[in-house]
């Protein structure tokens, strides 16, 4: 789950990690407001939105006076925010953060990251703040400096010094980033992030270190254990399709083709979408319905896939391991019935059972088309799509 940048920064400054003064407004008028209770004579207009690059596309704005903030304010509110790291829609802005300004002496790149190949959390620094991660590393990768945390000792002081000092950070600013590095490690640790960015992360003109934009992302499976950040939550981010599908336990990630995938395991929705791509099309979405397919969830996940108007043909391919054959054509047939599905589908079965659930299929009268393999699965859904496309009949219209 991603959070916004007020939000980390609000939790960072917690953990000991200082950010510049600032405040939300949900509306242009209370961002003057707002500004004048900040006191000042430079703000920085920001539009919280989950996602980098705002600086480039708009999204962050310094102002000198009430009237560039209300100009600021006019291109942000109730727009769509597209920066490279979104999609082509954009997100909408309804939150602005407005932020005292501050004079910049050097921009720092700094983030932390699971390292999985160490199985470590990492820390990845770079004297190139400003430039998002990718660029330092294709432009200037000797930049960059990395050290991983042991665990059962945590980040040591020694391990902040060394990174201050690779940065080329005045000593006289070394405890402060000492200070910073912690503060991140130990609100990564405690909680449960899988990721914290800080870019740019800034000395002032008055020699302090200070955090200038803030990206928290967390462990979707240990929100549980943090009831006050499940709450920061912000659904107006996400993609409406996660969201729901979220919502009921699936577990689905959109995409851009018009396939829609419903299979149970990861990975062998992951090969599903590979064998979509070999034969021509591309999938809409990524769905696992998990091991237990029953016809609930089947139907679950037919609504889901259906929900999104770009699908245009459904494949079903399912691996009966611990699951029967025979009881996911049943709950295919159902979900069926249940849900208004008038687009193609197929549907493949393998595993335990595989013969009754054929039967159950055939049987039906439902137009399902059938494959024994992934590759024909894959190709007849493919085919079955342009057909359909070439006769243009059965192309969905937006609801
Ligand atoms: P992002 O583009 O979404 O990553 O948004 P950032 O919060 O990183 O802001 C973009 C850029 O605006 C930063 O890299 C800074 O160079 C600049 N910026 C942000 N806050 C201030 C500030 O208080 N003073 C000055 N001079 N520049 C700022
Ligand atoms: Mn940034």
């Amino acid at each position: 789950m991603d959070i916004h940048e007020y939000q980390a920064k609000e939790l960072l400054s917690n953990f000991g990690v200082e950010v510049p003064p600032g405040a939300l407004a949900y509306s242009p008028e209370q961002a003057s407001y707002r500004a004048r209770e900040l006191g000042g004579d430079k703000w920085i207009v920001k539009a919280q939105v989950h996602a980098g690059g705002r600086g480039k596309a708009g999204g962050v704005k310094l102002c000198g006076n009430d009237i560039e903030i209300q100009s600021a304010c006019e291109g942000m509110f109730g727009r769509k925010l597209v920066t490279h790291q979104t999609s082509p829609e954009g997100k909408g802005i309804y939150r602005v953060y407005v932020e005292s300004a501050v004079v910049i002496d050097r921009e720092i790149y700094l983030g932390f990251v699971l390292d999985r190949s160490s199985q470590r959390i990492m820390i990845v620094a770079s004297g190139e703040g400003g430039m998002e991660i990718e660029d330092i590393s294709a432009e200037r990768p000797e930049s960059i400096v990395r050290s991983t945390v042991e665990p059962a000792v945590g980040l040591q002081e020694f391990q902040c010094r060394e990174i201050a000092f690779k940065l080329g950070l005045a000593p006289s600013l070394s405890a402060q980033m000492v200070r910073t590095l912690k503060g991140c490690y130990r609100a990564f640790t405690e909680l449960d992030a899988t990721m914290v960015e800080i870019n740019p992360l800034v000395i002032t003109g008055d020699q302090r270190v200070l955090a200038l934009d803030a990206k928290m992302t967390f462990d979707d499976n240990a929100l549980f254990r943090h009831p006050q950040i499940s709450e920061l939550r912000d659904k107006s981010q996400e993609d409406p399709r996660e969201s729901r599908a979220a919502d009921r336990g699936l577990s689905y990630v959109g995409l851009d083709g018009n396939i829609g995938c419903i299979v149970n395991g990861a990975g062998l929705a992951m090969a599903t979408m590979d064998t979509i791509k070999l034969a021509g099309g591309e999938p809409a979405n990524f769905l696992d319905i998990g091991g237990g397919a029953t016809p609930e969830r089947v139907a679950k996940a037919f609504r889901l896939v259906m929900s999104d108007n770009n699908v245009q043909a459904v494949l079903v391919n399912i691996f009966a391991g611990i699951n029967r054959c025979d009881w996911v054509a049943e709950g295919v047939v159902a979900a069926l019935k249940e849900v208004e599905v008038d687009v193609p589908v197929i549907v493949r079965l393998a595993g335990t059972n595989v013969e009754e659930g054929q039967k159950i299929l055939a049987k039906s009268g439902l137009p399902i088309i059938r494959a024994t393999t992934l590759v024909e699965a894959a190709e007849r859904a493919v085919g079955a799509w342009q057909s359909d496309l070439a006769q243009g009949t059965k192309v969905r219209v937006e609801k």
